[in-house]
């Protein structure tokens, strides 16, 4: 994964967002090549889902969302993920995204400190006076010693702790107790400050609160050890543990933070709809929403998109925008943003057309990602759970990829029943209703929606695409070469041209011709400068699927049957044949198409 996101960043595919000032979290910015790439799958989705299509009309919906949507849409109470942090690092995980893990689980409590920190130390020392010196290191033993004698001197009564921590624990905590209680007014004071000192941060840890690790096969005892420790570490200047106590074995368990075994809070609800102000004024009256999904603005819309297209059910309205999600995580570079784009369909029909048409959807979305270039061995469909589906769903697909970082969606295929539409006719009174002209009836359509994230997919065609195989260089000597092997419908550049000589004007001019000549119909890339195997590779390093050289033959200096004559050259076979110039626009279309 790390040579695919350093090549995006070297070749202008991604950028951090901000990158100048630190990055953004979440955020990515698309550099020339990204967003060629980005525009080109957007287009293939809208050609495909809409112009190739009578029942479905496409529509381009705002960003920022009036709340009523989303409460109507369930939303603003619902749309959360379970949230848990890392106890030790306050590292933050999505609960459904820890891995199950299984080991031996080592809890430690605290036993606050058998030791007093140095200055209630200070403060023991001077009641004790003269018996010891004031900043003298003292070890567990002398401080119990200094201790009892204080106790005895004003008759506290304390008995010796035994060498068990928490009794030494204890034994401090009576002796500042007792010493506040003395009628002595300055002893008193002086015991004071010695309980506060010697108690400070104890009291914000209850002391039965226990730390559990849990150490994997090939860990260590001392492992559990060391994590609890830097958690009390945290919290308390010289933190003494008791334990490990009850080791216990754990199977599949999600508590624990697979990075380094700490246990994890329990999963909190965390509302991922990031929320702006309109207007002067940043009250609740002028909250909007930034929408989690294009989906509402169909939903909301529908009544008057139905009216002016005259469409007849089953029919889709299809939209591709920004959406935004606080994700507690944004992780896989652009897998996971906080930012991102959506290509979704809703498509509308009668209950009793849902389930079919949710294989339907299944199984052309399907198709379309093969037509892009991603294999249908490396696509899965996985059949959402009925425990884990939205509740109003009768049937979801998750349509995953094997991406490097592992198998992950790509995009959902959900019959949301009558859900959408009925919620918002209820909240804002207005009929959504379809009117069936020849059955004379008048009901909530159902609607399938295949969701699909442009990031994503344009993810999963750099990790498709890239490969690194051998070719020669200029001295005809193997070296590795990296090229991404985009599907040439979906490459950023689709042709390259270049005059064998830079310095040859009659070569130049030929080459600038070929370029006007194809770019009414592709994007074309001229590059004169460097050896032209240098050209090439700088070409198979961005995906360009053809490559087009002007030689001396083009001239007719050698053979005047190959006067306009060009190689074209196919990026993946690296093959090179001789074509008439005024052929290459129609072969080229032809292989792109
Ligand atoms: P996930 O479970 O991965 O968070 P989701 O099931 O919440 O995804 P949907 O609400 O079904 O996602 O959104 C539809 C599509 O939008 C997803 O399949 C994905 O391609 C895209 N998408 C959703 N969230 C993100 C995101 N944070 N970053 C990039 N794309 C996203």
């Amino acid at each position: 994964m790390e040579k695919i996101v350093s090549l995006c960043k070297r070749r202008g595919f991604i950028f951090q967002s901000s990158e100048i000032y630190g990055g953004l979290n979440g955020a990515w910015d698309y550099g020339p090549l990204g967003v060629e790439l980005k525009r080109n799958l957007k287009n293939c989705w809208w050609r495909v889902m809409v112009h190739e299509r009578d029942d479905v009309v496409g529509m381009d919906g705002a960003i920022l969302t009036h709340p009523e949507v989303l409460k109507a849409s369930g939303h603003v109470e619902g749309f959360s993920d379970p949230m848990v942090d890392c106890r030790l690092t306050g590292k933050r995980f999505r609960a459904d995204q820890i891995p199950l893990q299984s080991g031996m689980v080592y809890s430690f409590r605290l036993v606050r400190d058998a030791i007093p920190p140095p200055e209630s130390f200070q403060i023991l020392a001077h009641i004790a006076a003269p018996y010891m010196t004031a900043g003298k290191k003292v070890s567990t033993d002398d401080a119990v010693e200094i201790g009892l004698l204080i106790s005895d001197r004003h008759n506290l009564g304390l008995e010796v702790p035994t060498r068990d921590p928490k009794s030494v624990e204890d034994f401090f905590l009576n002796l500042g107790d007792s010493l506040k209680k003395l009628p002595d007014a300055s002893i008193a004071s002086l015991g004071d400050d010695f309980a506060t000192s010697y108690a400070v941060s104890n009291r914000t840890l209850p002391q039965s609160q226990a730390f559990r690790v849990l150490v994997q096969r090939g860990e260590t005892e001392a492992k559990a050890r060391k994590v609890a420790q830097s958690f009390y570490r945290k919290r308390l200047k010289l933190p003494v543990l008791v334990g490990p106590f009850n080791p216990t074995a754990c199977n599949d368990t999600r508590e624990f933070n697979p990075e380094n075994g700490a246990e994890l809070t329990p999963p909190r609800a965390f509302n991922l709809m990031l929320e702006t102000h309109l207007g002067a004024v940043a009250d609740e009256a002028s909250k909007v929403y930034l929408r989690p999904e294009t989906a509402q603005s169909i939903f909301v819309q529908f009544k008057n998109i139905l009216e002016v297209s005259r469409k007849k059910l089953p029919f889709g309205i299809a939209q591709i925008g920004k959406a935004f999600r606080n994700e507690i995580n944004p992780r896989n570079f652009t897998f996971r943003s906080r930012e991102f784009e959506q290509m979704e369909l809703e498509y509308f029909c009668r209950a009793e057309q849902g389930m079919d048409l949710l294989e339907y959807w299944k199984e052309e979305r399907l198709k379309f990602y093969e037509n892009i270039g991603i294999p249908r061995d490396k696509l899965h469909v996985l059949t959402v759970p009925d425990d884990e589906r939205a509740f109003y769903s009768k049937g979801t697909y998750d349509i995953e990829y094997d991406f490097p970082f592992g198998r992950q969606e790509l995009e959902g295929v959900a019959y949301r029943t009558d859900y959408d539409l009925s919620q918002h006719q209820k909240a804002s009174g207005k009929s959504l209703e379809y009117f069936d002209e020849e059955t004379k009836q008048r009901f909530v359509p159902h609607v399938v929606e295949p969701s699909a994230g442009v990031d994503r997919t344009v993810l999963a065609l750099i990790c498709e695409a890239y490969s690194e195989d051998q070719a020669p260089d200029e001295k005809a000597k193997m070296e590795t070469r990296i090229v991404l092997r985009f599907h040439p419908r979906v490459a950023p550049v689709k042709c390259g041209v270049f005059p064998l000589l830079k310095n040859n004007s009659q070569l130049v001019a030929k080459a600038k011709e070929i370029v006007s000549l194809l770019r009414p119909h592709m994007t074309v890339f001229y590059d004169e400068s460097g050896a032209i195997g240098r050209r090439y590779r700088r070409q198979d390093e961005i995906g360009t699927p053809f490559g087009v050289t002007v030689d001396f033959e083009t001239l007719g200096e050698k053979d005047a049957a190959r006067r306009n004559t060009v190689t074209l050259r196919d990026r993946d076979s690296m093959k090179q044949e001789r074509v008439a110039i005024q052929d290459l626009p129609a072969i080229l279309r032809d292989r792109l198409a």
